[in-house]
């Protein structure tokens, strides 16, 4: 299998504005020296608490933001560098998805229009050529050909969802970006949106980017797995290593705070000590260490690297060093 995409050593930093000048008062790292790759067909799912960087991550791939440092590549050629936003060439081939597609549409435009905007943007195809193939993207999202017609206030939550779905996949892309796009849902609706994600993926050859704070939802999707911490990957594993073997105490955390069926589960729940840490402020080290029951004086002042361990890439210095109890 060929990487379809990969990051290497991508760094997000924003300026931290204050007062009426707003004047720039500090930098705020979102996300830190962060690598993944991902085999063409494959799923990653990215998890992590909220402000953790994983939609900034997100909107770096789509080219919403250019990183501050580090490269894109997407099958094989480098798409965006440091401070260069992705080439516009590439952004037909990578979509997202958001959380509330009902932000991104327009309430005066009938859904088809929305749908089709991508075709007019990119100058792809006539009227009537569009208007197929809106009815053929509804008809694959499961909507009737008249809801092409109507507005967005006329369709529930879960049906907007398939409409934003709709407008993702009208360009037919290669990869596909999904930020949280169940989380706004019913519990009911969730699970149709993401069985309906999981037969386009393979119907389509999608390879996908799947981000959520729900490790169930993420288990249900993923290939892959990669959490993050404050801007920092602190494990990547294949789906069924992380969640039998979780090896950085943060997933372990995690892990012990989701309700997983599971009768092979065990354990009881590892509490998180003190709250996240502001960003603008992280602390030295190893960024998990004013919470980790496991840390020792080298995890205050050394920010471990990512090592092999087993089937997994963690950074830990606990792990490296032999020193964390089985899970
Ligand atoms: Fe905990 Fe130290 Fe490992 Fe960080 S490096 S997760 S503080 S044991």
């Amino acid at each position: 299998m060929s990487a379809l995409l990969e990051l290497r050593d991508i760094k997000k930093s924003f300026a931290f504005r204050k007062g009426i000048l707003q004047r720039v008062v500090g930098q705020v790292n979102a996300v830190n020296n962060v690598s993944l790759t991902i085999e063409r067909g494959r799923t990653l799912g990215l998890v992590g608490e909220s402000g953790c960087g994983k939609s900034t991550l997100a909107r770096i791939v789509v080219g919403l933001f250019p990183p501050t440092e580090g490269e894109i590549l997407f099958d094989g050629l480098q798409i965006a560098g440091a401070d260069i936003p992705i080439d516009p060439k590439f952004s037909r081939r990578i979509q997202i998805i958001f959380q509330d597609p009902y932000s991104s549409l327009d309430p005066r435009l009938p859904i088809g229009d929305s749908i089709a905007e991508g075709l007019v943007i990119h100058g792809i195809g006539d009227t009537k050529s569009r208007r197929k193939a809106v009815l053929d993207i509804l008809a694959l999202v499961g909507l009737p050909p008249q809801a092409a017609d109507r507005y967005p206030h006329e369709f529930s939550g879960g049906q907007r969802q398939r409409i934003g779905i709709a407008r993702a996949l009208i360009l037919e892309p290669e990869f596909l970006v999904c930020d949280e796009p169940t989380s706004a849902l019913d519990v009911s609706v969730q699970a149709q949106i993401l069985n309906l994600l999981k037969r386009l993926k393979g119907r389509l050859n999608l390879t996908m980017m799947f981000i959520s704070h729900n490790l169930a939802v993420v288990r249900h999707i993923a290939d892959d797995v990669m959490v993050m911490y404050l801007g920092h990957a602190v494990e990547v594993a294949p789906v069924n290593e992380l969640f039998t073997t979780p090896r950085h105490p943060y997933t372990r955390a995690l892990l012990s705070a989701t309700p997983i069926a599971d009768p092979d589960r065990r354990g009881e729940r590892i509490k998180l000590i003190g709250e996240l840490p502001s960003p603008l402020n992280p602390p030295s080290g190893c960024p998990f260490h004013p919470r980790c029951s496991y840390a020792y004086d080298r995890c205050k002042t050394e920010l471990p690297a990512m090592i092999t361990a087993g089937g997994s890439r963690v950074a830990c210095h606990a792990v490296e060093a032999g020193k964390l109890p089985p899970a």
